[in-house]
């Protein structure tokens, strides 16, 4: 979702907001309850396309899911269903 961010033409208030690209761009100052609120085209909504997002912690996030050495010792099927077992 991309982050559009607000500015405040009567107090100047400036914000981040997540929205849908559908979503209607706002409006009404959460500060000074103006109806003043300015969509900026900023970079913060185009920080998905620089570096920096992607490379967070995926380098450290493989599991080392090798020591899971076979479960139940002994091989046989235990449950008695199966036959094998004595
Ligand atoms: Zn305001």
């Amino acid at each position: 979702m991309p982050i559009y961010e607000y500015r405040c033409g009567a107090c100047g208030h400036e914000m981040e907001v997540m929205q849908k690209m559908s979503d209607e761009p706002l409006k009404d100052c959460p500060v000074c309850k103006e109806s003043r609120l300015k969509k900026l085209i900023s970079a913060t909504g185009f920080r998905l396309k620089g570096k920096g997002w992607y490379e967070t912690d995926f380098k450290n996030s493989k599991k080392s899911s090798g020591s899971s050495s076979s479960g139940k010792s002994g091989g046989g099927c235990g449950g008695g269903s199966c036959g094998c077992a004595s």
